[in-house]
């Protein structure tokens, strides 16, 4: 069974981006990025997944501008087989990317797709269920656990209250949830051994796909300044600021 994991190519998630003077969106030029971290997760379970002897082979995928190629790299440290890179300088909204996925998921017959529950960037949570629709294959949203049982695949889900277990049949999609796994350190050999492996490169052409964007951003805000707090002496002198100044209790 092949698994297909896309990953996105996102700004690092220790950087403060800033808005940029126009409000178009946020500066990005000159900034540290990196592999969406629920996408490295999700290839940390495909990876564990082949080394239990469930999958055969795990290709990662990005859509977007050449440079996704090094994250695609970091992927195949990690332990992907191969990757394919979606080639374009579009800006890719969810939908757009859900059928680049398809498309390729028509070509590859993966048994899963393990993609990240969101982006971090734009925040969608949307491509996973766009693909499901897609694809009309079954989906778990959001897995804290995956097992293969029985040629089905069980995915535990962190639900409000417990926890919910579903039993999917295959092909499916899977999204990841931050504690599904902790994802393993790159190791040197593993980047050197990752240059060698085979990365095909398409555009969205060649995969019959219009990836125009549907939503136009309208404008984009800094969060409103906050300014900082101050230590009170004790209960008392809380509960009085709270009564007299902020006028909550
Ligand atoms: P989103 O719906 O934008 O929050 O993204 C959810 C997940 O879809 C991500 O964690 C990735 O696994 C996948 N994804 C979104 N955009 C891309 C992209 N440009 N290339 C590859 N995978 C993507």
């Amino acid at each position: 069974m092949k698994v297909l994991v896309p990953v996105k190519r996102v700004v690092d998630y220790n950087v403060k981006v800033r808005v940029k003077s126009d409000q178009t969106g946020v500066d990005i030029a000159n900034v540290k990025m990196s592999m969406n971290p629920f996408d490295e997760i999700a290839i940390e379970e495909a990876v564990r997944l082949k080394e239990k002897g469930f999958a055969t082979e795990v290709i990662a995928v990005s859509c977007g501008v050449t440079q996704c190629q090094e994250t695609l790299r970091t992927a195949m440290a990690i332990g992907a087989d191969r990757a394919i890179l979606v080639e374009t300088a579009v800006e890719l909204q969810p939908l757009a990317v859900a059928k680049l996925l398809k498309a390729l998921a028509d070509k590859e017959q993966p048994g899963l797709i393990i993609l990240g529950k969101q982006a971090i960037d734009d925040d969608c949570n949307q491509t996973g269920q766009m693909l499901a629709a897609l694809t009309d294959w079954p989906q778990a949203t959001f897995a804290s656990k995956v097992e293969v049982v029985d040629g089905r695949v069980q995915v535990t889900r962190e639900v409000d209250g417990g926890l919910e277990t579903l039993s999917l049949q295959m092909p499916a999609v899977i999204t990841t949830d931050l504690r599904l796994n902790e994802p393993r350190y790159v190791t040197l050999p593993n980047i050197m051994k990752a240059k060698k492996k085979q990365l095909d490169v398409f555009k969205p052409e060649d995969l019959g796909v219009d990836v125009t964007p549907r939503i136009k951003t309208l404008k984009v805000n800094e969060p409103p300044k906050r300014s900082a707090g101050i230590k009170v002496a004790d209960v008392a002198a809380l509960v009085d600021k709270l009564k007299n100044e902020a006028k909550v209790i």
